[in-house]
């Protein structure tokens, strides 16, 4: 079994077991392996073991890898789902919304607008992702989440435009700084908590989409209702700095 194997079995279990310990189907929970700084062929040997959603965060990074590998799956049946989980320039825009299936990143309402041109311009509804910076980290980008009326004014602004599929919200939670910290936890009940308002004041949308947990969290995300998880190095190993 390759390293690559095990990592993902492992995943895989502590996926199932976090769901069983929340008495929740592991199938309404999405892997994303993130692949952002990790080769081409990585991706492939991950794809070739089943794994069919990506996650990068830098639009120059994905301009090469992703039609790389979509050159070396011209044949598969079940080609990779990209989604871009990194912060958006609007410089950026007009090359990521041809590159990816999904955007877990949308962080204004004025990043959101330039999409919509964008996926107007392609044909293209994109499904989105709202950012939220919970924990209100300076080095994280996101919505703020209070005061509610100022996120739901955003909430309203982005559900207008046509060629923008909103499916839920995304957040980062505050590194741990030990293992008992209670803030990541704190901060995916608070994303739940959030979701559900934005679902009972906009219920023309499922809202079924919670981004949250990534290596170091993801089963404290799991146990508050993450339905998306952004796992990097428990699968692909550590990154170069
Ligand atoms: C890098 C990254 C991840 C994955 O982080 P790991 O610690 O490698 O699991 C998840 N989400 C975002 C937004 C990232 O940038």
């Amino acid at each position: 079994m390759t390293e690559l194997e095990k990592n993902l079995q492992t995943i895989y279990e502590r996926i199932a077991n976090a769901a069983a310990r929340a008495n929740r189907d592991p199938r309404t929970i999405t892997l994303v392996a993130v692949s952002k700084t990790f080769p081409a062929d990585a991706v492939l040997a991950a794809h070739a073991l089943g794994v069919r959603h990506f996650g990068e965060n830098r639009v120059e990074e994905a301009t090469d890898k992703i039609p790389a590998i979509a050159a070396q799956l011209v044949s598969a049946t079940r080609v990779p789902t990209w989604h871009l989980i990194g912060h958006l320039q609007s410089r950026k825009v007009r090359d990521a919304v041809p590159l990816f299936d999904a955007i877990q990143s949308v962080d204004t309402v004025a990043l959101a607008q330039r999409i919509e041109q964008r996926a107007a311009q392609l044909g293209k509804v994109m499904p989105i992702l709202l950012e939220v910076n919970i924990a209100g980290e300076a080095s994280k980008s996101g919505f703020a989440p209070a005061p509610r009326e100022q996120f739901f004014a955003a909430t309203r602004a982005i559900l207008a435009l046509p060629h923008l599929d909103p499916q839920g919200l995304m957040t980062i939670a505050p590194m741990a700084t030990a293992p008992d910290d209670p803030r990541p936890r704190a901060t995916f009940r608070a994303l739940r908590e959030l979701r559900d308002a934005v679902r009972a004041t906009f219920p023309e949308r499922a809202w079924q989409h919670l981004s949250m947990g990534m290596t170091d969290d993801f089963e404290a995300a799991i146990a508050e209702g993450a339905t998306i998880v952004r796992i990097g190095r428990a699968i692909f190993g550590t990154r170069a700095p």
